[in-house]
């Protein structure tokens, strides 16, 4: 199949491509202004370009008769959303419009597009399930929804079909240590301790500690980027067989507190990792973790990794990038 990758350099895309590849046709769409060029697989055509340019969008589809997109062209952090919203609705929301309505003028009618656990805002009931009430508290996570909402909306008028994969924590890296998390302003739990570890920072500040869970301090689902990379293999053969638009969580189910993970970074890296008690960070529900099931039993994903061995791949490509 021809797939059409945006944001195919970044971190969760490039893990992706490096998947689909094996499998498929992928060009790879990507400003770079995020994204890593060297981290698109060899295997792929890299096309520079914006989403907001339309007449190099639309080139693209008619010179490679792309049959499907995945959509990861997003900006996603969380503090930053709520600084700048505008960027936010501006890129997630009106260049996702861009690309569908390119998308209907070529007759593609396939999307699976990287959603996010943000859409759910703090949730009433964890485990989350889909059905959940969607009530995002950021900008980022207003964006996911909304644009979730308009693809069933496109699905109705234009007979375009998606699958949404809410992602919740993604890290770790690929297994051949050769791509991995690497951005220009970290603000990830992760990679931020193991910089810790690394001599690169002093200490891992930890946004708030008197949160009501069980230490005090925010829990996590984290799930491997190889895994998140396997689902959308999962996703585009379930989708061309059952087209359907559907969204999905893509977690594990297991719950990990900030400072459960910085303990584990210190006995996988066996070093000293200096911690100090900030503020809570604005946007910051206390409890994400998913309910995956729905996404295990129709579509027959299941994860390969545990937090030990996304923190030891992580572990393995921040000493290599040093
Ligand atoms: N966190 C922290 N210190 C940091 C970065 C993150 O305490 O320097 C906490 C953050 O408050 C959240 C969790 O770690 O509870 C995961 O944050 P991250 O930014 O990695 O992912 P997010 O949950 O925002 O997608």
């Amino acid at each position: 199949m021809k797939i059409l990758v945006t944001g195919g350099a970044g971190y969760i895309g490039s893990h992706a491509v490096k998947e689909l590849v094996k499998e498929h046709e992928v060009i790879v769409y990507d400003n770079l202004e995020l994204g890593n060029k060297e981290f698109v697989d060899e295997k792929a055509i890299f096309i520079q370009g914006d989403l907001s340019d339309t007449k190099k969008l639309n080139e693209l589809f008619e010179e490679h008769k792309i049959e499907i997109v995945m959509h990861f062209a997003n900006y996603a952090l969380v503090g930053e959303s709520f600084e700048n919203p505008s960027k936010y609705f501006e890129n997630n929301l009106v260049n996702g419009f861009n690309l569908l309505d390119v998308m209907i003028k070529n007759n593609v009618n396939k999307i699976i597009f990287s959603s996010s656990c943000a859409v759910y805002g703090i949730p009433k009931e964890i485990p989350i399930i889909e059905k959940h009430t969607l009530n995002p508290i950021n900008s980022y996570g207003e964006s996911k929804m909304v644009f979730e909402r308009v693809l069933r909306y496109y699905d109705t008028a234009y007979n375009l079909k998606s699958i949404s994969l809410r992602y919740f924590n993604v890290a770790g890296a690929s297994l051949d240590n050769s791509i991995g998390e690497k951005h220009k302003d970290e603000t990830h739990l992760i990679p931020i301790v193991l910089d810790v570890a690394l001599n690169k920072r002093d200490n891992i500040k930890i946004f708030g500690e008197d949160y009501d869970t069980k230490d005090g301090t925010c829990i996590r689902d984290f799930v491997h980027v190889v895994d998140i990379a396997k689902a959308h293999l999962d996703a585009l053969n379930y989708l061309g067989k059952n087209m359907q638009t559907k969204s999905y969580n893509i977690g594990t189910g297991q719950g990990y507190s900030v400072k459960e993970v910085i303990d584990l970074c210190r006995q996988i890296t066996k070093k000293e990792i200096n911690v100090v008690i900030d503020k809570k960070r604005e946007g910051d529900p206390p409890m994400l973790v998913a309910d995956p099931k729905r996404f295990k039993e129709e579509v027959g994903w299941k994860e390969q990794f545990n937090i030990n061995e996304m923190i030891e791949h992580a572990w393995n490509w921040h000493q290599k990038i040093n």
